[in-house]
This record gives C-alpha cells, structure tokens and sequence, in this order.
C-alpha cells in the first residue's frame, strides 16, 4: 500500500509495522490528532482565503516522546505549504559588507587563550572575548563567509575543536565534558557574520548532555537496550532514517524546530562528511541560519556522538521562531513536515 507521505499519516504509517514495531513504538512515543475549528467574518475571508485554504479546521498532530517529554506540535495548515526556499536576496551584499571584521585578522585582532591557539589549514582558535563558561573558545574560519559545506574544511574545525579540547584538559585536568556548537548567522545566535563554531570544556557536563545521559542509563535499565538505537530504529521504520558511511542520519518527528536532524556516530571526526551532506541540503532548501550542536562523551572515552541541526528560519524576519511554547511549554511549533524533509535527504542519497 502507498500512504503519502506526510505527518499525518502516521496511524496508517504505524498500522502497517510488525508487532515488534508497534511495541517499540508505542513504549516511546505517543500522539494525537485533532481539528482545530474557527469562524471567520465575511470582512476577512478574501484575504484569510488567499493565505489559508480551508483554515475554519484546521488539523493538528502533536507528538510527545513519552521518555524525554520532547513534544512537537504540527499544523497541517503550516506543514502542508511545501518547503519554502525563498533566501533574501541581499544576504550575499550583507555577508561581503561585513568582511574586515576581527575575524578576518584572528591572530592580531582576537585574543588568545592562556594555553595558545591551534591551528589548523581552515581556521584558527581564539579565546572568547566574553565567555560562556570558564574555558570557551572560537573556531574561526579562515573563509569569511559562514555558508561552507566542504567537508574537508569541517574535518579540519573538528580535528582544531578536538586539538584544542585536549590543550584544554591538559591546562586544566579537571575539566573532561566537550561541547561543540556552531552557530550560523544571527538568527541562530551569532553575534558576527564571519563563520565560526565554538567550543566549550568544563569540569561538569552541560544540562542537555547530563540529561540524556540519564535518559539513556534508565531507558538501559528498564528495557535492556540503547536509547538512541531505539529511536533511531522507529524512525528507519517510519522511513525517517538512513545511514551514510558510518553515520546515522534521522529525521526527527520530535523536532526542537524546523527541520531538525540526528546525527549518532562512534566517531567524532567521522562527523565531517555527513554534516556536509546535510549543510547541502539545507542550503539547497533555502536554510542560511542554523543551530549545530555535538553532544561527546567525556574526553579519552568512547561513547556516541550525537549530533543536533535545526533550522532557524528566515533571515529577514523580524519574528523570532522561538517564543513562549518552545522555552516554557516544552512543546515546539513546528511547520516542516518530516516526512516531507525525509524525501529531500534520499535525493541526496541516491
Ligand atoms: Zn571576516
């Protein structure tokens, strides 16, 4: 049987999974469809019918992952639109204007850490200026423009990132938890143009980390098996999820925001590749703003290595996509369908 592929056919999705499935399913997540209704006046409809079709019901998916209370809301009248790839047309003129920045002359205009810098062929590290936590320093790129996709240049942000972790813990033995993080453009926090990432290591590991640490410990305890293979096994069941070389890739039906990606690898340099991979597709759909964060193990330890990439929306608008649902509901409004973002991946793929 074909069922389209889209959110809201996940029961059809779920009826046709073999028992095991079904179990695995259902002890993870859990979901609702619903019809959201309103009434509108005659003074608005013209205009409400040219932005929304049908928009006096309006079906809504919520998603919750029964182990880590991730929730995702989806409304079939924001999913439904295809992917917008519209890119404001000035960002190239925004991105060269900014050129001569500090980062454009690291090693004069950006301070160092006490311990020195390490460089690599594509970037350089700096000590940040105004620092998030006790030892936080910059990868600065040696392209200006933050959009790379070559996946030999992020190997080498990733071989300086793991260089300068073990500079790190040597200067300051106590500290083990990495963190790796990059944040492109300013709707994804970045405060300069010029690309960068950042890295951080401290003596006690970030919440979010701590936190699936614990969520994978109990899920190991209670049911006898790896958290991270559990969910990635229901995305490959829903056709969400696919390997690339070593790495595993899923489509989150949980996602924090647009278009949300998981990365799980043994490897941390392994990472390169796949991340390229989906920098590609992402610019391909018209995303320049993006949050990347690498969950590692602590240093000297082999564990997986989680990666995180989401979409923060529209550089031209004013609007911020996060406000009160995704810091204080814990339930994020999301309006790129998965299944939908699954399709763009498998072109890449094939
Ligand atoms: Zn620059």
């Amino acid at each position: 049987m074909n069922i389209a592929k889209n959110i809201y056919n996940l029961p059809k999705f779920i009826k046709n999974f073999s028992e095991e499935e079904k179990n695995l399913f259902n002890r993870i997540y859990t979901f609702y469809i619903k019809t959201g209704k309103l009434k509108v006046p005659d003074k608005i409809k013209p205009w409400i019918d040219k932005k929304f079709k049908n928009c006096e019901a309006q079906k809504i998916i919520r998603i919750t992952n029964k182990i880590t209370f991730e929730s995702t809301l989806f409304n079939e009248l924001r999913a439904k639109r295809p992917i917008d790839v519209k890119v404001s047309e000035d960002l190239n003129e925004i991105i060269e204007k900014s050129k001569k920045d500090p980062f454009c002359n690291p090693f004069e205009e950006t301070p160092s850490d006490v311990f020195g810098r390490v460089e690599g062929r594509h970037c350089v590290t700096a000590s940040n200026i105004a620092k998030y936590d006790y030892l936080h320093a910059v990868i600065i790129f040696k392209d200006h423009n933050p959009l790379t996709e070559d996946a030999k240049k992020i190997k080498d942000y990733l071989e300086v990132a793991l260089k300068w972790f073990e500079k790190a813990n040597k200067f300051d033995k106590k500290a083990t938890y990495p963190f790796f993080m990059w944040n492109c453009l300013w709707r994804a926090g970045a405060s300069l143009i010029h690309g960068h990432a950042q890295i951080l290591i401290s003596e006690e590991p970030y919440g979010k980390q701590k936190f699936y640490t614990q969520i994978r410990e109990t899920y190991k305890l209670s049911y006898g098996s790896e958290y991270f293979e559990d969910i990635y096994k229901i995305h490959k069941s829903l056709g969400l999820a696919f390997t690339y070389q070593k790495t595993k890739i899923m489509v989150h039906i949980t996602p924090v925001k647009e278009k949300e990606i998981l990365l799980f690898s043994s490897d941390f340099l392994e990472l390169a590749e796949p991340i390229s991979l989906i920098l590609k597709i992402y610019y391909q759909l018209g995303v320049r703003s993006f949050n990347l964060a690498i969950f590692m193990p602590p240093l000297n330890s082999e564990d997986i290595f989680f990666t995180r990439i989401v979409d923060r929306g529209d550089l031209s608008n004013r609007t911020s996509d996060i406000g009160g649902m995704e810091l204080y509901a814990g339930t994020s409004v999301v309006a790129t369908d998965p299944f939908v973002l699954a399709e763009e991946i498998k072109k890449f793929l094939k």
